[in-house]
């Protein structure tokens, strides 16, 4: 048996009083880190140690083994116990023993059909799912299946109380997602690969990493193999051990490849898909987003890989670096959430708490005043939404026209000049230099910058300076 967490024991609890009071399925919320397994081993060894039959549905197969492992260390009797992944546990319905408990993984896939045809096929089970987010995709909401949510402690609360590392979250952006189009309820695959599929842009994200994240073990989420394979070369290319997976990559391969970064010895892996839900991947310090998602799920899970403490590293602070912008539209992974059982039409839209320092690309919470990685401070009267992030969006790298700052003919170029350049001695180029440049070569600065303007140019160049 693992001994649960004090608040393990307290959603463990909360779900027993559910199901103790009539509920037939409940789903639990908990999110990433939270040690979501141990409790689904520590409930069904509980259930099994009562002679009720438990069927455990994943929804990959790499999770089978790993989540056989938690459950023998939980004491789970497998002889009452089947674990399988959903496509595998359809096909084989009519040979499953009814279960009492059916235990969904990654519950937010409940509605698709083939979770469905195995809930229809046990009506007589009790359900209970558990998930990080529960919400799928431009669909109905959760609560055609489950009775209630019974929720954990937050990820800001698992932060503050050292069981997942805190982060630095920068957004670089080095494509523009706004004009994708949706399909299947997420970006049409092909006109990201041609979005981001860019010498310029692998180029760009491997000059990021190794100012903000050098020699990090580093996990890069990509959208497509081509973007993925030429990411990995373009570290490569700087001495930089790296590497690439996707699913096709054969599993001795794959098992090479993880093992290697385990051991320390390849610093980057790109991939695409892999290491989306729950994928045995080893820990590490540092994340690169490069796939553009309307998925808020996917985007938790791939911003928060990072975050795992490490005992070895008691003040690990993970890095995540987006490139594509998913803060804009999701957030913040620990921004505080609101869960409901309805279909997202009836649900408010709920806005994005977060901002972008226009100093070091940090992306920090819209309340704070003070940038935590620069001191960049806001002034109080500016009121700066993520829209300011349009001003500093390194659009279409690939077509920059221009090579020296001078050439530069509005501050939309300058800032994208200031983003893709380094100064000679390495360092980037700050916030107050492109403000200096403005004055330099006459350029209109957005009318919301005057109040870093007063404070960051002499007084004879702020009054030389033209806004627009
Ligand atoms: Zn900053």
């Amino acid at each position: 048996m693992i001994p649960l967490r004090p608040y393990q024991q307290e959603l463990v609890d909360n779900i027993r009083r559910a199901i103790g009071q009539g509920r037939h399925s409940v789903c639990a919320v908990l999110g990433c880190g939270g040690g979501k397994s141990v409790i689904q081993g520590n409930i069904a060894a509980s259930a099994t140690a009562r002679g009720n039959r438990v069927l455990f549905v994943v929804h990959r197969k790499e999770l089978c083994q790993q989540i056989t492992n938690t459950f023998t260390a939980c004491g789970v009797d497998f002889s009452l116990c089947t674990v399988g992944m959903v496509q595998t546990v359809c096909r084989r319905l009519a040979k499953t023993p009814e279960p009492k408990l059916i235990l969904v993984d990654e519950a937010h896939h409940i509605l698709s059909q083939s979770y469905l045809s195995i809930l229809q096929h046990f009506p007589g089970a009790v359900v209970l799912g558990f998930t990080a987010t529960p919400q799928r995709m431009n669909e109905g909401g959760l609560g055609a299946v489950f009775e209630e949510l019974i929720e954990s402690v937050s990820t800001e609360w698992l932060i503050q109380n050292h069981y997942l590392a805190p982060y630095k979250y920068y957004g670089v952006q080095l494509a523009d997602a706004s004009k994708l189009h949706t399909k299947r309820g997420d970006y049409d695959k092909a006109e990201v690969e041609a979005l981001m599929n860019k010498r310029a842009i692998f180029g760009s994200a491997v000059e990021n990493w190794l100012q903000l994240a050098k020699g990090k073990q580093t996990i890069v989420y990509c959208s497509s193999i081509a973007t993925s394979e030429g990411t990995a070369a373009a570290f490569r290319e700087q001495g930089i051990n790296a590497m690439h997976l996707d699913g096709t990559t054969p599993q001795a391969q794959r098992q090479a490849a993880v093992e290697g970064f385990r051991r320390g010895e390849v610093t980057v892996l790109c991939n695409v898909d892999l290491f989306g839900e729950g994928f045995d991947v080893p820990d590490c310090d540092c994340v690169v987003l490069m796939r553009p998602t309307k998925s808020l799920t996917l985007h938790i899970q791939q911003s928060m890989r990072s975050m795992r403490t490490n005992p070895n590293n008691p003040d690990k602070v993970a890095l995540i670096l987006d490139h594509v912008g998913n803060f804009t539209r999701h957030g913040l992974p620990d921004d505080v959430r609101e869960w409901s059982l309805e279909s997202k039409a009836k649900k408010k839209k709920q806005e994005l708490s977060v901002k972008q320092c226009p100093n070091c690309f940090a992306v920090v919470k819209s309340a704070v005043q003070e940038c935590p990685y620069c001191k960049y401070v806001w002034e109080k009267e500016e009121r700066e939404g993520p829209e300011v992030v349009e001003d500093i969006i390194l659009q279409e790298v690939a077509r920059m026209p221009y090579s020296k700052h001078i050439e530069c003919k509005s501050w939309a170029q300058l800032e994208l000049f200031r983003s893709t350049h380094k100064r000679a001695d390495g360092k980037i180029f700050k916030f107050a230099w492109s403000l200096h440049k403005a004055v330099q070569l006459g350029l209109a600065v957005p009318e919301r910058y005057r109040s870093a303007a007063i404070r960051l140019l002499r007084q004879d160049e702020y009054r030389r300076l033209k806004f627009e």
